[in-house]
């Protein structure tokens, strides 16, 4: 471009048509910004030939961005509402399929079934007991071999039947001969436990035994000194009691076990909720 000065000629002519052409362009182009509104316009400082493409290209990305994302001086759109948890038969069904044909870890590979629970997604209570044994595993589902049967008495004495309730175990996996659950079996397994929970939301937790009441209340005291006094699990009651096995191999102390579950309907009768055929004396 010639200068502008008194020499100037018939270039200088055509430079200053040049120029109106750039600013006109330059003009077009804030304008489409402020109809995106993008805001601020990063200025081609270098060579004209900067300025024009930028003038006839930014329109139309300026317009493709419009149209696939937010402006970015527009008002934020509402963040789009966390999902809520499903609860219920919903939430347990949900959990279970994540669970799937699980492979967490080294109980898989010996289970005929895994156990997940039975009874009520809504349950005002739920028994939580250690793992299956070997009929657990066999039908798939929990508390159905010889100490099931035991459990499924103690239910029928508190005035309720297995549907009324929620029965699972910590594992849901039988260890190989009834072994103990590992710590790394429960670690793999507890969190599918509290998801259970999370989707019953009871009103009250019956843990059976001692690995069911060490691994929700995170406390190793001998269950034979922790039953019979409530706990919280979560803000839930819990009432740790003897495991219906250990009850089978001295029932002498099934007495002590019913006054547990005694006292578990009578809390949940102080907050209006009675079973639903009356319960043995
Ligand atoms: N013992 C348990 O703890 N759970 C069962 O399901 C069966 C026996």
């Amino acid at each position: 471009m010639a200068g502008n000065g008194p020499d100037a000629g018939p270039d200088a002519a055509g430079d200053v048509e040049e120029l109106r052409a750039i600013v006109g362009q330059l003009r077009t182009n804030l304008e489409a910004r402020g109809r995106s509104g993008l805001v601020g316009v990063v200025m081609a400082t270098g060579k004209k030939t900067a300025a024009a493409p930028a003038a006839t290209v930014a329109p139309a990305m300026v317009a493709a961005k419009a149209s696939a994302a937010p402006a970015v001086s527009a008002p934020a759109p509402a963040e789009p509402a966390a999902a809520k948890p499903r609860t219920g038969q919903a939430g347990l069904q949900v959990l279970r399929d994540e669970i799937g044909d699980c492979q967490r870890c080294k109980l898989a590979p010996s289970r005929t079934n895994l156990v997940y629970g039975v009874g009520n997604p809504d349950a005002d209570l739920v028994f939580v007991g250690e793992a299956p044994g070997a009929d657990e595993d066999a039908q798939g589902e929990p508390f159905v071999g010889k100490a099931g049967q035991l459990l499924t008495k103690m239910i029928e004495a508190m005035g309720y039947s297995r549907a009324d309730v929620y029965i699972c175990n910590v594992l849901k996996c039988r260890p190989p001969g009834n072994r103990n659950p590992e710590p790394d079996e429960v670690a793999s397994c507890e969190p599918f436990l509290k998801r259970q929970l999370a989707a019953i939301r009871p009103r009250m937790i019956v843990a059976l035994g001692k690995f069911a009441a060490q691994c929700l209340l995170r406390d190793d005291t001998p269950i034979t000194r922790m039953r019979g006094g409530f706990r919280s699990y979560e803000g839930i009651p819990l009432m740790p009691t003897l495991h219906p096995a250990y009850l089978l191999r001295d029932p002498s102390k099934k007495k002590l076990a019913w006054e547990d579950l005694k006292a578990v309907n009578a809390a949940l009768a102080k907050v209006g909720i009675h079973p639903p055929r009356p319960p043995a004396a």
